[in-house]
């Protein structure tokens, strides 16, 4: 291909009918166009299908980022012809099922009005399943009208709807790129808002969020924070999962203590964390001990105060056991005052919850602090 009057374009790729086939596919028969010299591809995502009536199968989509010394026109038809290869009949009905639809996004920094498209496509704009995509194969990419980069794009779209499909890719062949390196050095779209905020806030701090340590710091921070956070997304069902027993007659306290918590502090969004005990007394059911860390885990995973968090890990016991009595004490270093403060470090907040005996009962309640203490 003769260098000289090369044009950088992005393809958007999809599909909904055999659409494992049919994306490699496409991305194959681009590949051996001579045409056109693919240089990279993004991963595949899953979309829902838009339209009424009876919803046809969901999509995969990807974006192909290439070079070409084909006009806008010789391209389109370029991709036409390797639909019509793959078996693509275009349709009136624009819900049709698609075997492949090939579309360019961007063609170098072209606007272009045509009869019944348009460069960029409309679609870079306004559906995630289109910007998405472009944003994971060329983050950097200027849209030339609104001087966007793809990434700020895909960042402000509704993308809630929008997954990876893990198991697929669309890798060139020629490129070695291993599923522990995948990452490498591109950047990978997870949670385009919080990342664009995350990268926002280091520019705020006087951070230069393009220097290569900080470069895929907001993609860190934002799996990280729905790890911290993944309690908002976990119900006590889930987390119980009938690990509930009949008690037999036990009517012993049960007690695990030690728990390790890590939780995140509402005023100051720093981490706390310690150590639990969780104790109750068997009415007619007893609980997999794990399931009460599991508890501790599913309340400490959220924006807290600790009081609240203790109180809520006894109410959660309370109401999945009715036992007679349910004591929570929790022992915990919040760095929000180890990190700012003066000479705290050493400092811990003790918090306690009791329902039923444990208040009622002197005797049970000493006996509870002598066991933890
Ligand atoms: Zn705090």
């Amino acid at each position: 291909m003769n260098s000289d009057n090369r044009v950088h374009v992005l393809i958007s790729v999809g599909s909904n009918v055999d659409r494992e086939k049919h994306l490699p596919e496409a991305a194959r028969l681009l590949r051996r166009n001579r045409f056109i010299e693919v240089m990279d591809v993004s991963r595949v995502y899953e979309s829902p299908s838009v339209g009424g009536g009876v919803a046809p199968p969901d999509f995969y989509n990807a974006a192909v980022l290439a070079c070409t010394t084909l006009d806008p026109k010789e391209l389109r038809d370029e991709l036409r012809h390797i639909e019509e290869v793959l078996g693509r009949v275009r349709a009136d009905d624009v819900n049709a099922p698609r075997t492949i639809d090939l579309d360019i996004a961007y063609y170098q920094d072209r606007v272009e009005e045509r009869d019944d498209w348009r460069i960029p496509d409309p679609g870079t704009l306004k559906a995630a399943h289109v910007a998405v995509p472009i944003a994971d194969v060329a983050a950097d990419w200027v849209h030339p009208e609104t001087d966007q980069t793809a990434y700020e794009i895909a960042a402000a779209l509704d993308t809630t709807r929008i997954r990876v499909v893990p198991d697929l890719r669309l890798t060139s062949p020629t490129r070695s790129m291993p599923d522990d390196n995948w990452e490498g050095d591109r950047l990978e779209v997870y949670a385009p808002k919080l990342e664009s905020l995350v990268r926002r806030q280091l520019i705020e701090i006087g951070e230069d969020p393009d220097r290569e340590g900080l470069l895929r710091t907001p993609l860190r921070v934002a799996k990280a924070t729905d790890y911290i956070t993944g309690g908002y997304a976990t119900s006590l069902d889930e987390v119980v999962n009938g690990a509930i027993f009949d008690a037999e007659g036990a009517d012993e306290m049960v007690l695990v203590k030690d728990i390790e918590f890590y939780s995140m502090c509402e005023h100051h969004m720093l981490p706390f964390f310690g150590k639990a005990a969780v104790a109750y007394l068997p009415n007619t059911k007893i609980i997999g001990l794990s399931k009460l860390a599991r508890i501790v885990d599913l309340y400490a995973r959220r924006l807290q105060v600790q009081e609240r968090l203790t109180n809520q890990v006894a109410d959660a016991v309370q109401d999945v056991l009715n036992p007679h009595g349910v004591a929570v004490v929790m022992d915990g270093r919040h760095l929000c005052m180890m990190m700012r403060g003066v000479q705290k470090q050493e400092s811990s907040t003790v918090t306690s919850a009791m329902r039923g005996t444990f208040i009622s009962d002197a005797r049970t309640r000493s006996e509870l602090l002598a066991l933890i203490s």
